[in-house]
């Protein structure tokens, strides 16, 4: 027997490869029209980098990273990233980043990797577009990068999903609120499943996302984050709000968005499809203020977002119906003959120099079996070169959607097919 893929992991090829670059593509030129440049980190990294960064409590952490130690006789823990925040503050503060003019606008498209049960929209290996501002911390930051989000899903042509936005309020807010919230939890704490029993000691907050219906209908009577701002922390949302009012980006606030990891700090958001099921958050994010210091930093402001390249074409392919393989042959040059079959390498060779993307057999197909390719790899034109074409220099091109035909000389095909594009 054959040897398959891991679980959880895709090969991407055809139609959902083209869909896939085209993606990318649509996200870096929003990146550039947002002044962010691209930042690659490596696929893997010191375990430490992600317990301190991801958070110790988070599922990631604790249940989720890929783990090993290398060939090294210092037995050092590696873990494949689980995600794109950790590496990229990583980067910023090995490579002396915060010496350069702030704010440092970044972006990263990479492979993350997560041990998880594998189902629609989750996967073992996925795939994350991010971005991440560093040193500014008024609210123009939190708006800017809601807005690259709200943009990608714009151009993406993804209508139907809801910003829920909400705030979490800065550390020491939240330590306060902690304590409330850790009170009602306790006090209910029969009614709570497993999960957020073991939740409440480490990570109270995330009882409040917990999708078990009975810890959600617990939650309803919980004390709220967003009734226990401090005074700048309400500044900073209402601020946030009227950003996102001005530039014209609907949300909800929704006060039980508060996202998985532990680093975050007031602002929080997630974009949430109606249209894909369960795992219908396609892209969150939020204001990091104690990440950076938290590894081993000079107390940096940060904001950011993350989202998942397969649940973003999960809910384009639901919009737009199934991917197509685009359209990327000009011209498929046939022949007949031995002779013919040599000119026509030399033929090829001159068009794919002037920038026509040519294709020609290889295998020796029938002339008819040559046109059945050319229709398949759907080239725009094609003609066939025999003796009669080899003695004139003229060939007769075909348009392949039309079937209008024009006899040319071969030596003009270049310009032809150039001045139709
Ligand atoms: P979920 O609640 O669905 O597990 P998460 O909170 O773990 O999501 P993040 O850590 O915020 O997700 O990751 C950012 C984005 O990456 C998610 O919004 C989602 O689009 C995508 N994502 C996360 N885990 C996976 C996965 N296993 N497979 C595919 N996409 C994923
Ligand atoms: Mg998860």
């Amino acid at each position: 027997m054959g040897i398959n893929a891991p679980r959880g992991t895709q090969d991407f090829y055809g139609a959902y490869m083209d869909a896939v670059l085209e993606l990318e593509a649509t996200m870096r030129n929003l990146c550039d029209d947002f002044g962010y440049n691209e930042i690659r980190t490596p696929m893997f990294e010191r375990l430490e980098l992600f317990q301190r960064g991801v958070g110790e409590t988070t599922d990631i952490v604790q249940k989720e990273m890929y783990t090993f130690t290398d060939k090294s006789r210092q037995a050092r823990e590696f873990a494949l990233k689980p995600e794109g925040t950790a590496g990229v503050v990583r980067a910023y503060l090995e490579r002396k980043m915060y010496a350069e003019t702030q704010p440092m606008k970044l972006y990263y498209l990479t492979p993350a990797f997560r041990y998880e049960k594998p189902q629609a929209g989750r996967f073992r290996q996925f795939h994350q577009f991010g971005i991440e501002l560093f040193g500014a911390k008024g609210p123009e930051a939190d708006a800017e990068v809601i807005g690259l989000g709200y943009q990608m899903l714009k151009r993406l042509g993804i209508k139907k999903v809801v910003l829920h936005l909400n705030s979490l309020g800065d550390l020491d807010s939240r330590k306060k609120y902690n304590e409330l919230l850790v009170n009602f939890l306790k006090s209910k704490e029969e009614y709570l499943c497993d999960t957020c029993k073991e939740r409440m000691v480490k990570n109270p907050l995330r009882v409040l996302d917990c999708k078990v219906e009975s810890c959600q209908a617990v939650m309803t009577d919980a004390p709220l984050m967003l009734d226990n701002l401090s005074e700048e922390d309400k500044i900073h949302f209402e601020g946030v709000k009227t950003l996102l009012d001005e530039m014209e980006i609907p949300y909800e606030v929704n006060p039980w968005i508060v996202r998985g990891l532990d680093y975050y700090t007031r602002t929080v958001f997630e974009f949430i499809s109606n249209d894909i099921g369960a795992q219908g958050t396609v892209c969150g994010g939020g204001r990091y203020d104690g990440l950076i210091g938290e590894m081993g930093g000079q107390p940096t402001p940060g904001v950011g977002f993350g989202a998942g390249i397969e649940r973003l074409l999960l809910t384009v392919a639901n919009s737009k119906g199934e991917f197509k393989e685009k359209q990327k042959i000009d011209l498929y040059i046939g022949y007949i003959g031995d002779t013919a079959k040599i000119k026509v390498m030399g033929i090829v060779n001159r068009m794919r120099t002037e920038g026509i993307r040519t294709v020609t057999d290889l295998i020796g197909k029938s002339v008819k079996n040559q046109m059945k390719y050319a229709n398949k790899i759907n080239a725009k034109y094609s003609f066939i070169v025999g003796d009669n074409e080899l003695e004139t220099g003229e060939v007769v091109i075909k348009d392949m959607e039309t079937g209008e035909r024009d006899t040319i000389l071969v030596t003009a095909v270049s310009e032809y097919i150039s001045s139709k594009k």
